[in-house]
């Protein structure tokens, strides 16, 4: 069994992908790699009205970025393509067919001003329209017209659709995440399987689709909870084996009341997307966890924890990880609260957890954007090694360890006037001497030489040390003074505190 797992991630390319799409990609690509299975990204763009240029690339960028790659899918054919639907569209007419011929479907001619009647008039009466076994035979189709009329009607190319005719019954189903689901089948309505424009609807090409591709287990969100009695049935008109369900829960705003959606983040100041997203046509930009600084890494483990949970105080996974522990049985129904500040949590846990030299390189890329020079990677590697704990993003790391490679360009004005007072140049000018000559300009041999010089004046460490920091840093943050002082080196240090003292004394 477990060679057979195929599962796909089966996105419309309607615009940017929600991390809630990005989640039900990931939760594919843990189950099919914990089962040795086979991860497959099928594009379905039958819906010409709603594609949107770009949106299919930024999907592919997405999973890239994330580094959980498909097996199968666009530019990866296996030996089920192609995996976008509008190169498959050749392939639907037939299967609609199958079924009128078996009596689970038929061709319904209604034109849009008609059913839009019959809307009108059903809502004048409070009801819902609903075309299905109530009111099917009351319409112009295959079931009302006589079999030549209907010949002719197609042959002269009327416009008609196929609608599916759900058998009457209760119908029993399961979900791997839900568990048993009963339906009273009498409640659905005739849904169009393929339209008049020659295309097949969603449902149609769907299904089939995840007949074609040997699809073991459709994994995806909860709003398609509503569509799965119909595709069970469709299985069952087929006669085809149906593959398991299982419908991830909803992601829910922060407050957990309702979904999330891009206007939360807005409104709350997060991303709701992966990557930026630039609409094609408005120009507007949405943000992303990428550029606003999260890692891969982070919201990977960000996104499993949307509706899943290992069971155990475990909170830090990697991919491979996540593969090792991942089950559907440990998946919820109910919806997950998106916390924003827990996201900044993950991140920041990954944050520190990366290697300095990891963390140095990015940081090394974002000094030379911004035009600070910085000496060597070597350098930038250990300067982010002595800050990292406190930072969340790598941008944090400007402000916390700025002062590494530019002198401070303003002091904090309320810890500056606590540092200097009138005595102050004259020790600094006295501490510039004892740097200068000290051979030793380790952080231990600036330490021992500045306070040796300390206790033999019999002063105060305060009166040097704040001063020194102020001079260095512009504030009293930052790590050990004199790892500072050895990092920037003798000549810089005396430099900043000529300066400080130019500017405070
Ligand atoms: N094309 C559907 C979507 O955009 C796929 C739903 C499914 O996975 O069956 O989410």
């Amino acid at each position: 069994m477990s060679t057979d797992v195929r599962v796909r991630f089966a996105p419309s390319p309607t615009g940017p992908l929600h991390i809630g799409g990005l989640r039900t990609a990931l939760f594919n690509y843990l189950f099919a790699k914990k089962h040795n299975g086979t991860f497959i990204l099928r594009i379905e763009d039958t819906d010409q009205n709603r594609y949107v240029e770009g949106a299919e690339n930024y999907i592919v960028d997405a999973l890239n970025w994330c580094e959980i790659p498909f097996d199968e899918g666009p530019g990866k054919e296996g030996n089920y393509g192609p995996y976008r639907q509008s190169e498959r569209k050749h392939m639907y007419s037939a299967y609609a067919e199958e079924l009128v011929d078996k009596g689970a479907a038929y061709y319904a001619f209604d034109t849009t001003k008609e059913l839009a009647q019959a809307r009108t008039t059903a809502e004048a009466k409070k009801e819902t329209f609903i075309y299905n076994h109530n009111n099917r035979l009351t319409f112009t189709n295959s079931l009302t017209l006589k079999a030549d009329e209907v010949q002719k009607r197609i042959l002269q190319g009327d416009a008609y659709t196929i609608r599916f005719k759900p058998e009457l019954k209760t119908l029993d189903m399961f979900d791997e995440i839900r568990k048993g689901i009963e339906i009273d089948t009498s409640l659905l309505d005739d849904k169009v399987l393929f339209k008049s424009d020659g295309m097949p609807t969603y449902h149609l090409a769907n299904v089939v689709d995840d007949h074609l591709m040997k699809i073991s287990h459709v994994i995806r969100g909860e709003e398609w909870l509503p569509s799965m009695a119909l595709h069970v049935l469709l299985y069952e008109s087929f006669d085809w084996e149906r593959p398991k369900f299982a419908h991830l829960p909803l992601i829910l705003k922060p407050t957990g009341k309702g979904k999330l959606s891009k206007r939360d983040g807005d409104k709350m100041g997060f991303s709701v997307f992966p990557l930026e997203w630039k609409d094609p046509t408005s120009g507007e930009i949405s943000t992303g966890f990428k550029e606003d600084g999260f890692l891969p890494e982070a919201m990977v483990n960000i996104l499993a924890f949307l509706g899943w949970n290992p069971g155990s105080d475990q909170e830090i996974f990697s991919v491979q990880e996540l593969i090792t522990a991942f089950s559907l049985e440990k998946v919820n129904s109910s919806g997950a609260k998106y916390d924003p500040e827990k996201a900044k949590w993950f991140q920041q846990q990954w944050f520190v957890h990366q290697d300095n030299a990891v963390a140095g390189a990015a940081f090394a890329k974002a000094l030379q954007e911004k035009n600070i020079s910085y000496g060597s990677e070597d350098y930038v590697s250990i300067v982010t090694g002595m800050v990292k704990e406190r930072a969340v993003f790598t941008e944090d790391l400007f402000k916390l360890a700025g002062f590494f490679f530019e002198a401070p360009k303003t002091y904090d004005e309320k810890n500056a006037k606590k540092a200097w007072n009138e005595a102050t140049n004259e020790i600094m000018s006295n501490v510039i001497k004892v740097i200068k000559a000290t051979e030793d300009d380790s952080a231990a041999g600036l330490s021992a030489a500045i306070k040796g010089w300390i206790t033999s004046e019999d002063m105060s460490f305060g009166k040097v040390m704040m001063p020194l920091r102020i001079a260095l840093v512009g504030s009293l943050m930052g790590p050990d003074v004199f790892e500072i002082a050895s990092m920037v080196g003798k000549n810089e240090t005396v430099n900043r505190i000529e300066t400080a003292m130019q500017k405070l004394g």
